[in-house]
C-alpha cells in the first residue's frame, strides 16, 4: 500500500493530537479537523493522572499500552514542553490507594507485599503513616498502598502542546464538523465538511465518543458510547503537600497551581454534558470522608465531559477493513491521556511502515467487531 502523503485526522482531542504530532515528526503532512475546539471534550477536562499498571498484570491486553504510555510520557515531558513552548505541568508525586474496610486492607497489604517482592515502588502505610507522609489525609481509617512514581499533567495544555508542536512541523488545524468520508472505489480520498471536501490519502477517525457516527461512513461499526464523568475543582484554605489519593474509581489529585481535582462519576447519560449538583455533592462527600482539608475549601469549578467507552473495554487502533487508507483511533475510556503517546506512535508506524513495532495492535484491531458478529 502506498505511504500516505497527507493524513486527515477527524477530531482534535488528545488522540487526534498525538497522531498529528507523530506524523509531523515523521515529516508527513497532517490536517486535524475539529468540530468545536482543540481539547474541548474529555481531553481538556480529564484529571490528568498518569499511572503505571501493576507489574504482574501482563495478561491484561491493556498492559503494554499502559506501560508504554507511562514510559513515553516521562520521555515526552523532557522535550515536548520546550519544543511546543507549552508547559503542561507534568510532575511525579506520591499517590495512596486507600483501604476502607477489613477486606480492602487485606487486599492492599497483599498488593504492597507483591510490589515489594517484585522490587518495584510501593509500600503499605497505616492511617497514621498516610497522614505523616501527606500532611493532610487525616480521616483515613485503615491506611493504604503508597506509590511514589505516579505522574500527572494538565490534559488541556498537554493536548495543546502536541498540537502546537505538530503545527510547528507543518501540521494544520481546521475548524469544521466532518459529516462523511469520501471514497474512490475501495480507497479513501478525503472527508466531507459542509459543502467542501478536504482531500487526503489517509483518514483517521478520532472523534472520541462521537466516533460511533462514523460507522455509517466507513461501513464498520465503531461501538463506543459516551461515559459521562464529572470533576470538582477546589482551592483549599491552606496549600496542600503534593499527594494524591484514590479509593475505588474515585480520586483526589493535587495540582501544581494549588487547585485540587476531586472526582469522579461514571454516568450513562447520552451526550449530556451538564454538571449536576448531585454529582458535586457526591464527589465532595467522597473527598471529605478521607480528609478535613476540603471542609472550608473554595469551589472553583465543576466540569462534566464524556469518555469514549468501547463495548469490550479495549480501544480501537488500526485500519478499517476493505477501505484502504482509512483508520480508527478511539475508545480509550478512563485512560486516554495515559495511553495517547503509544496510540499515536503505533498507528503512525502502521500507516507509514505497514506494521507497528512499538506495540502489538492485534487486540485493538477495529475489525474485531466483524469477527465477533
Ligand atoms: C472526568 C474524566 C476524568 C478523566 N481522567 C483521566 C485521567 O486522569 N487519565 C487518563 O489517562 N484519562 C482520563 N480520562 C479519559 C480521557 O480524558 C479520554 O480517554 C480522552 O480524553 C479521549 O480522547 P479522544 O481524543 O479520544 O476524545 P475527545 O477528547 O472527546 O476528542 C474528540 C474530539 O472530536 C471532536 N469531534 C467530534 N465529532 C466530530 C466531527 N464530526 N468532526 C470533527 N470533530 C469532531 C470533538 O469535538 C472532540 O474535540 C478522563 C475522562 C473524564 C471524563
Amino acid at each position: 500500500m502506498p505511504i500516505p502523503e497527507h493524513v486527515v485526522i477527524c477530531g482534535g482531542g488528545v488522540i487526534g493530537a498525538t497522531i498529528a504530532y507523530e506524523l509531523a515528526k515523521r515529516g508527513v503532512a497532517a490536517t486535524i479537523i475539529e468540530a468545536d475546539g482543540v481539547a474541548s471534550g474529555a481531553s481538556g477536562a480529564a484529571a490528568g493522572i498518569v499511572t503505571p499498571p501493576l507489574p504482574w498484570a501482563t495478561d491484561d491486553p491493556l498492559y503494554s499500552l499502559r506501560r508504554l504510555g507511562f514510559d513515553m510520557h516521562a520521555e515526552l515531558a523532557q522535550a515536548l514542553p520546550a519544543e511546543a513552548g507549552v508547559d503542561y505541568g507534568y510532575e511525579t508525586s506520591p499517590r495512596v490507594l486507600l483501604a476502607d474496610s477489613a477486606d480492602e486492607e487485606r487486599d492492599g497489604r497483599a498488593v504492597a507485599d507483591r510490589l515489594a517482592a517484585a522490587g518495584v515502588d510501593g509500600r503499605w502505610l497505616d492511617a497514621a503513616g498516610v497522614l505523616a507522609a501527606s500532611g493532610w489525609i487525616d480521616r483515613a481509617t485503615r491506611g493504604g498502598v503508597v506509590v511514589d512514581s505516579p505522574a500527572q499533567l494538565d490534559p488541556y495544555r498537554y493536548t495543546l502542546a502536541l498540537v502546537t508542536a505538530a503545527e510547528r512541523r507543518g501540521a494544520v488545524v481546521r475548524s469544521g464538523k466532518v459529516s462523511g468520508v469520501v471514497r474512490d472505489g475501495d480507497r479513501v480520498v478525503g472527508v466531507r465538511v459542509g459543502e467542501r471536501v478536504i482531500e487526503g490519502d489517509a483518514v483517521v477517525i478520532a472523534m472520541g465518543p462521537w466516533s460511533a457516527e462514523a460507522a455509517a461512513w466507513i461501513g464498520v461499526p465503531v461501538p463506543v458510547e459516551p461515559l459521562k464523568g464529572q470533576i470538582v475543582r477546589v482551592r483549599p484554605s491552606r496549600p496542600l503537600r503534593p499527594f494524591s489519593f484514590g479509593h475505588g474509581g474515585d480520586y483526589v489529585v493535587t495540582k501544581p497551581d494549588g487547585l485540587v481535582f476531586l472526582g469522579t462519576t461514571e454516568e450513562h447519560a447520552g451526550f449530556d454534558r451538564e454538571p449536576t449538583a448531585a454529582a458535586r455533592d457526591q464527589i465532595v462527600a467522597f473527598a471529605r470522608r478521607f480528609t478535613s482539608a476540603f471542609d472550608d475549601a473554595e469551589l472553583v469549578a465543576q466540569t462534566a465531559c464524556l469518555r469514549p467507552l468501547s463495548a469490550d473495554g479495549l480501544p480501537f487502533i488500526g485500519a478499517v477493513p476493505d477501505f484502504a487508507g482509512c483508520y480508527v483511533a478511539t475508545g480509550h475510556g478512563r485512560q486516554g491521556i495515559l495511553m495517547a503517546p503509544p496510540t499515536g506512535r503505533a498507528l503512525v508506524e502502521l500507516m507509514l511502515d505497514g506494521a507497528s513495532t512499538c506495540l502489538d495492535l492485534v487486540p485493538f484491531d477495529p475489525a474485531r467487531v466483524l469477527r465477533a458478529s
